[in-house]
């Protein structure tokens, strides 16, 4: 294939046939998690009221390599291999001698990277006899991804989403409803959690925190339930490294290796996905991609978090995890990239940092919608919110080259679709996008309400 094809694609035949486990090849391991009463580290049976245990095993496997089940592939294969693209129109606009390519989860059936671990997850769960999956949704991405994976399996499937976005974005519960899942309001009145809130605050707009109560009480209470988390978790960044994989093959056919590699970041799942298994590469010395998360500027957990031990959710009940965090209780501005509005970064992504394996920065949102649009009017195709901020890094670092002419190939992931984002684009158009400032006073705040472990 030559190096001017502007899509490049896999045969079905040539997908992975295994997920790669990034643990393997790091100099040290993630801490591991802590009991959130007693601040002990956790075995995998703590989490086996949540999780199937085929998920825990993977949660803190070591093994570099994990094989796909074909029933799996089976289901990947209605929309993956997933294209790579050539992002020629959009060099061409800037002028740059930059060559960009940017894989396109956008085709899956929920418009994201999300189904790449829904869909196993639910496997997994309907392998070990569950018969009902809970869930929490903020922007409604992971609320339709596992909607659609427990479609695939016939496990029932129940999402609790954020009030705000529930009555922003109702076209998201109706393609849930769709395939099948029944969608509540959060919070709801079906939950202890949820009554507590509306008794407090009958009109509150939900957060993600409550929401994750809700699901993981629904979760706890019967035997044949149990709960699914669409990011942060290390099964669930190995489920997404198809993503990087499948890049690898393809950028190989045009004999391409990546000089910059950038991703968006909310929990860290689509990044890792398409980084892991470059680094591999770039570990063993076959090529030397320089490496970059990109996260909003108003809620910048990599960039301005501290790395220490903070709870996953607002009321504390998960364990503890030690991440770059905002408090557990902070509540990001509302911008409206809703999938990277999360306090905390994933673990795992947080002690590569740590390590040095990656960069990081910080990009507001004008700037972000400025190059969607910019994306938009060149490639086509219209961008979630969320993967806006990279490519906004990625058009900074393309015009840099032209500068210095240097010939740099940058590789992104365009991990969803905007078509359910649009009053978000209208907004921007409207003028009415805020680029926030960095909350200082409510991070310092939720802060100090983090626990002091050790200490
Ligand atoms: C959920 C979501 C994100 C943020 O999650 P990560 O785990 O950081 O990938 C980003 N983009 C889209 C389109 C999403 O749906």
């Amino acid at each position: 294939m030559n190096r001017d094809a502007t899509k490049i694609q896999l045969d079905e035949s040539e997908m992975p046939t295994h997920w790669y486990n990034v643990v393997a090849d790091l100099p040290a391991p993630p801490p591991p998690p802590l009991h959130p009463g007693t601040h002990e580290p956790i075995g995998p049976e703590a989490l086996a009221p949540l999780f199937p245990m085929a998920l825990i095993e993977q949660e803190v496997s070591a093994e570099r390599y994990i094989e796909i089940p074909q029933a799996v592939r089976d289901v990947y294969a209605l929309w993956r291999p997933s294209p790579l693209y050539r992002a020629r129109r959009l060099e061409q606009l800037l002028d740059t001698p930059a060559r960009i390519y940017f894989k396109y989860e956008g085709v899956s059936p929920a418009g994201s990277h999300k189904p790449n671990t829904a869909v196993p997850q639910a496997y997994y769960n309907a392998m070990e006899g569950v018969k009902r999956l809970t869930t929490e949704t903020g922007a409604g991405q992971w609320g339709s991804a596992l909607a659609f994976a427990t479609a695939q399996y016939g496990l029932e499937c129940e999402v609790w989403q954020v009030a705000a976005s529930f009555s922003q974005k109702p076209y998201r519960a109706s393609m849930m409803r769709t395939w099948g899942a029944t969608v509540h309001s959060s919070p709801s009145e079906l939950t202890e959690a949820g009554r507590a809130i509306l008794a407090a605050t009958p009109d509150s707009p939900g957060s993600l925190g409550i929401a994750i109560s809700e699901a993981v009480e629904m979760a706890v209470q019967r035997e044949d339930t149990k709960y699914a988390l669409g990011s942060v978790l290390n099964h669930v960044l190995l489920h997404q490294t198809i993503i990087g994989e499948e890049a690898l093959l393809q950028l190989a056919k045009v004999d391409e290796q990546p000089d910059l590699i950038v991703g968006c970041t909310g929990g860290g799942s689509n990044f890792a996905g398409l980084f892991f298994p470059f680094l591999r590469e770039k570990l063993a010395g076959r090529m030397d991609p320089h490496i970059l998360a990109v996260e909003p500027a108003a809620c910048p957990s990599l960039t301005k978090g501290e790395y220490r031990y903070d709870f996953g959710d607002v009321a504390g009940m998960t364990p503890l995890m030690k991440m770059h965090t905002l408090g557990h209780d902070f509540v990001p501005d509302p911008i409206h990239a809703g999938g990277l509005r999360y306090h905390g970064m994933s673990p795992l992504i947080s002690h590569m940092y740590e390590l040095g394996l990656f960069e990081a920065e910080a990009i507001d949102q004008t700037t972000s919608f400025e190059a969607g649009v910019t994306f938009a009017r060149t490639q086509g195709i219209v961008p979630a919110p969320e993967p806006t901020v990279a490519i906004a890094a990625a058009i900074r670092e393309a015009k840099a080259c032209k500068e210095s002419g240097e010939e740099k190939v940058i590789l992104t992931a365009l991990c969803g679709h905007g078509h359910f984002d649009m009053a978000a684009y209208d907004a921007y158009f409207a003028g009415e996008l805020t680029d926030y400032d960095y909350p200082a006073e409510k991070v310092a705040e939720a802060m100090a309400r983090v626990p002091v472990i050790g200490g």
